[in-house]
């Protein structure tokens, strides 16, 4: 008897907060928004959507903005989010730097900073990730929302970071080890998930329900989001298509097998590759895609490789999961349309031809500050419950 009446009180509970996330999507969307639209859009009560905007402008979270044209009445108010009304300290922990910032609830960057590693890992590395939150922390002028954090490497659903190579963690609790520290919520994330999510959720109304960004970077790594939601996998290693063998006799990869993708598309395989070509053994991507521009066959094939190797790998994608907004980001987009017409062309001709016909793929650029916004967007969807199940 004692469990149906938990049950249903948490029923209750969840309910209300399911309700207030629905209103503050309506906000966080299509704001500004009169409270009669958002319980058109919701399926919400008038009574329930004014108590719990009511609620929302309490916490500083909503205001009101103005009024909307009268349909007959009296001219409805309209409300929005506030978007300055939390702080998110974000960061961005690469293989070479550590980036931190603060964010507004738009995924907006502010008091930006970066520090070379130069070689710091294990305690060292916790060091500076503390370091650099006690010096953005210091700058925020509204409350803080939470810690959102972008890591490489595997970090389960509690955050802590089962094995991040370069920088010498295994089964470390960072996102205890912040919590504890510093009282706010913190939440730990593989980095190319992030930015995931940070491309799905600041997509605006229009944003898809499925979505997989592929970072090609050093590493290649994927975030794919399924139904409104980061998917982890029963392992939490779901999207780890960078270790997938697609040369059985190829090069010998860091994870300690032969020929993974990261050995033939990741940017190191790539520059290897390119001086394997005859080019310079000191060439960088932008002198490689400088290079293929200007019609060098040699870089130029080596640009249309890589690419079909990424298509080939995105052709599982498509096949297994019929995603068809495909966003590739990171160092490596520099290469640019000979390198981005390979994937297309590989993937499409390795895919069914509905699906494949269906499908994007977008070059979503550099994207410097993915990571970033996604640590952000990892702190809206958890604390705010901005989730966007449909
Ligand atoms: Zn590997």
């Amino acid at each position: 008897m004692a469990r149906i009446e938990y049950s249903l009180k948490a029923t209750h509970a969840q309910t209300r907060a399911h309700n207030a996330s629905l209103v503050l999507r309506a906000l966080y969307d299509l704001g500004p928004i009169s409270r009669a639209d958002i319980a058109r859009l919701t399926g919400l009560t008038r009574t329930s959507v004014g108590e719990l905007v009511a609620d929302l402008e309490a916490e500083g979270l909503a205001r009101e903005v103005g009024r909307g044209p009268s349909t007959g009445g009296k001219a409805p108010t309209l409300g929005a989010l506030e978007s300055d009304a939390r702080t998110a300290i974000v960061l961005d922990l690469g293989e070479r730097t550590f980036s931190a910032a603060l964010a507004n609830l738009r995924g907006e960057l502010t008091n930006r900073r970066t520090r070379d590693l130069d070689g710091r890992d294990g305690d060292d590395a916790l060091a500076l990730v503390h370091e650099l939150i006690d010096e953005v922390s210091r700058e925020a002028t509204s409350p803080v929302l939470g810690i959102g954090v972008g890591t490489p490497g595997i970090v389960d659903a509690g955050g802590t970071i089962r094995w991040a190579v370069n920088l010498e963690w295994k089964d470390l609790p960072l996102a205890d080890i912040l919590h504890d520290r510093y009282g706010h919520p913190a939440i730990v994330a593989n980095d190319a998930r992030a930015a995931a999510l940070a491309t799905f959720l600041f997509e605006g109304e229009d944003r898809p329900t499925n979505l997989i960004a592929i970072k090609v970077g050093r590493g290649i790594g994927t975030g794919l989001v399924l139904d409104g939601d980061l998917f982890g996998g029963d392992g939490d290693g779901a999207g780890e298509i960078g270790h997938i063998v697609v040369e059985p006799d190829g090069a010998e990869c860091h994870c300690g097998r032969f020929g993974c993708l990261e050995t033939v598309a990741s940017a190191p395989s790539i520059l290897r590759a390119a001086t394997a070509a005859g080019l310079s053994p000191t060439i960088t991507l932008p002198e490689l895609a400088a290079a293929a521009q200007a019609g060098n066959p040699a870089a130029l094939a080596v640009s249309r490789a890589a690419g079909r190797a990424l298509g080939s790998a995105i052709a599982n994608l498509i096949g297994i999961l019929d995603v068809r907004h495909i966003v590739v980001h990171g160092s490596v987009t520099v290469l640019g349309e000979p390198w981005l017409d390979a994937i297309r062309d590989e993937a499409t001709r390795r895919s069914l031809g509905p699906l494949a016909r269906e499908t994007r793929i977008v070059d979503g650029g550099s994207g410097e500050d993915l990571t970033l916004v996604g640590a952000c967007a990892l702190l809206l969807t958890s604390e705010l419950g901005l989730t966007v199940q449909r």
